[in-house]
């Protein structure tokens, strides 16, 4: 299980954490975070690039470099797939269950290919 505690005034200090970006789930990292923001991690290169550049804003969909509505963006990808020959549903190394649960639907749904990045 996780702790927390304090380095300094500004930071915060997460001991044990689980990575979620692989299938090893390292559970020992130690996480510093200032404010919002990851300023320092023990993980390998990937947690470390992932941990450190994480966003804490919702993303702005934008479809065709034009900014929309998520409902559009959604509309959008809806017309993708449903245009898709052979359509791939591909990533979800730090996908919660849940979304991972409704990429599994979708791929049923559309008799998409499912696979995640330990294949790579
Ligand atoms: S990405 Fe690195 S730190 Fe994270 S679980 Fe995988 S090996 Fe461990």
């Amino acid at each position: 299980m996780a702790t927390a505690a304090k380095a300094d005034e500004q930071t915060a200090v997460f001991n044990n954490v689980v990575c979620p970006f692989c299938a090893t789930l390292c559970d020992d990292l130690t996480v510093h975070v200032r404010g919002n923001q990851v300023v320092k991690v023990n993980g390998c290169n990937l947690s470390k690039g992932v941990f450190m550049n994480a966003h804490t804003e919702w993303a702005t969909p934008r479809v065709d470099g034009k900014r929309v509505d998520y409902d559009d963006a959604v509309d959008e990808a809806a017309r993708i797939l449903a245009r898709s020959v052979n359509p791939l549903i591909f990533g979800l190394a730090a996908t919660d269950v849940e979304a991972q649960k409704k990429c599994i639907e979708l791929a049923d749904l559309i008799g998409a290919n499912l696979d995640n990045a330990s294949s790579v």
